[in-house]
């Protein structure tokens, strides 16, 4: 079989070129990375969770009209996407307090916030994904008035909707990261929803117990990865339990 054209590798995914002009192949990887890559470990089964948590969001936002770059899952780690040109920057929602904003502003884990915060990193593993301002996004045309009115627009309707849907099966959606792309219809621009949606992209509390069924798992060594992403595809009837065959969510056209 011949080798597919290898687009770029990421920390916990590659890009492969897609069977069509204007597709790529993302498989997921079973890396997982944390501190902008101190800490590594390999995840049996993780990157099949990914690819099928990631497809059951990116379908409910299809569902619902918030565009994204998900076409269809291929198989067990690879999915077909549409290519966009990636907006460099990491778009972060918070509901409650954690993670870096805790630390930076010394609000207690969990606090709920008084309205979601949008929070922006410029995309740059060698500088740390650093904290940016809309002032250094117009600044250094990293994306214009219009694309930042997208962005917030998409971010907030992707916070509605997996809080509803986490909420749904018991879990809070404490904050979570997504990735903006440009993709061209005709002479129109406009941003799509892209990268993944998945457990490690998001923080997620069970809401009786707290328990964290997210990446922290890995970087605060709570257990295992692998057994905190199934419950969470298990909740959300994406993997029955004791099935390692997915179940396909329905696009509705
Ligand atoms: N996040 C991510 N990729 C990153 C940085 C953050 O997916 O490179 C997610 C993270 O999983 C969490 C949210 O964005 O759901 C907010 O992360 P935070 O800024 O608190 O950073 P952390 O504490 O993870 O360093």
């Amino acid at each position: 079989m011949a080798r597919r054209k290898k687009i770029y590798e990421g920390k916990a995914k590659t890009l492969f070129e897609g069977p069509e002009p204007g597709t790529l192949v993302q498989y997921f990887k079973d890396d997982a990375t944390a501190f902008n890559a101190e800490k590594k470990d390999v995840i049996e089964g993780k990157g099949v969770l990914n690819n099928m948590l990631s497809e059951y969001f990116m379908t409910g936002l299809t569902n619902i009209g918030v565009p994204n770059h998900f076409i269809r899952r291929l198989n067990m780690r690879e999915q077909l996407v549409r290519a966009c040109e990636i907006i460099p920057l990491e778009i972060i929602v918070r509901n409650f307090a954690a993670g870096s904003l805790s630390k930076r502003l010394g609000i207690e884990e969990g606090t709920a916030l008084p309205r979601p915060i949008i929070e922006y990193c410029y995309k740059d593993d060698r500088l740390g994904d650093p904290l940016v301002g809309e002032e250094h996004i117009a600044a250094f045309g990293w994306a214009s008035q219009q694309d930042m009115d997208d962005i917030v627009s998409l971010a907030l309707r992707v916070n509605d909707f997996l809080s509803g849907v986490m909420y749904g099966v018991g879990i809070k959606l404490v904050d979570f990261k997504i990735e903006v792309g440009r993709v061209y219809d005709g002479d129109f621009q406009r941003l799509i929803v892209a990268d993944e949606i998945s457990p490690d992209s998001c923080r997620l509390w069970d809401v009786a117990t707290g328990q964290k069924l997210d990446k922290d798992v890995f970087r605060r060594d709570l257990g295992s990865l692998t057994d905190a992403y199934t419950e969470v595809a298990r909740r959300l009837g994406v993997m029955p339990k004791g099935s390692a065959v997915p179940i396909k969510p329905t696009l509705i056209n």
